[in-house]
């Protein structure tokens, strides 16, 4: 078994994308829009923030309480929408049920929306045009190639059909000619399924669902969830049972989530060059992963 390193990656990554930031003299600004006090996102976003500023990205945090208005969220994006010196503006989801995210999501200039999560960006990564795409089935993209594992003509099989993980996972991984199966809350046989991948992402938000009976010694597995269980953070797969058994795996925590953050400093330097410079997509690191 080896361990794949999601950490490490992302420290790279970070590295990498520092020296474009250097080398264009890039002066680069993220939006945040934070509603309420959800412990998650507020961690999220301290990481979030933690990791621009450790490349030389300015970090402007809106934090609104959780009864705000509507309209002064569309105040919010619209002012930035229009402020060139914002290259990427990012809703923390989740937000209140009295707002409408996917109204709120599409208000974002497309050329600013560095979670990808638009409609615009979402339909142009279907038709594989250049666009901003999910930061978290882009990390988990990166992490296999990074880790060389063949793609083309591999059986993956995608566990979520979320607009945010699943779904483009999946299309990313149909893109690299991968065979995609796509599970979700009513896939029967999961564990059949899941006996012929070569990959299997998991990204159900279901503690210990991937099992070590459901895996092959030919197997990659990465771990997208994100469990709580008695104040113990754990992924969709049992770990300690599945890692002596397959051919790679991903941990939780040290797997998809740092890489999820270094996606988004990529996304903003990505947002900076569809607005200002589109030659700074030359470069070598937004070559490797289906850019
Ligand atoms: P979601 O709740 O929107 O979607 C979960 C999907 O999993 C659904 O499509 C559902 O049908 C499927 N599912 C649930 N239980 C299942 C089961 N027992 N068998 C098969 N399918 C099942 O969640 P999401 O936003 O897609 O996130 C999924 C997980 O990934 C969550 O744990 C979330 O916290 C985590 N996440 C992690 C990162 C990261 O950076 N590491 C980023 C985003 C989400």
């Amino acid at each position: 078994m080896a361990l794949i390193d999601g950490t490490k990656i992302s420290l790279q990554i970070l590295t990498d994308l520092k020296l474009i930031i250097d080398k264009y003299n890039l002066d680069l600004k993220l939006t945040v829009i934070l509603i309420g006090n959800n412990s998650a996102s507020l961690s999220y976003v301290k990481m979030k923030a933690s990791d621009a500023k450790d490349i030389g990205i300015n970090v402007e945090i809106i934090h609104k309480d959780e009864d705000v208005q509507e309209h002064e969220i569309v105040e919010i994006i619209k002012k930035n929408n229009i402020d060139p010196s914002v290259n990427g503006i990012l809703l923390q989801l989740p937000i209140p049920t009295h707002l409408n995210s996917t109204y709120l999501l599409n208000l974002i200039d497309p050329l600013k929306d560095v979670d990808g999560l638009s409609h615009v960006n979402i339909g142009k990564l279907y038709s594989q045009y250049k666009g901003l795409k999910p930061c978290t089935p882009s990390g988990c993209l990166f992490l296999l190639k990074k880790y060389s594992i063949p793609l083309a003509g591999k059986k993956a099989v995608v566990i979520g059909r979320s607009n945010l993980v699943g779904r483009p996972m999946a299309a990313l991984l149909e893109q690299e000619d991968a065979t995609v199966t796509i599970c979700h809350s009513k896939t029967k046989n999961l564990k059949e399924i899941c006996l012929e991948a070569d990959i299997i992402i998991a990204a159900a938000g279901s503690p210990y669902l991937i099992k070590d009976d459901m895996v092959t010694v030919d197997a990659t597995v990465i771990d997208v969830g994100i469990n709580f269980i008695n104040g113990k953070l754990l992924g969709d797969v049992d770990f300690n049972k599945v890692q002596p058994i397959v051919k790679y795996i991903s941990p939780v925590p040290g797997g998809v989530g740092p890489m999820t953050r270094a996606m988004l400093m990529k996304n903003i330097i990505h947002a900076y060059s569809l607005q200002n410079n589109p030659k700074i997509l030359r470069e070598n690191i937004f070559k490797n992963a289906n850019d």
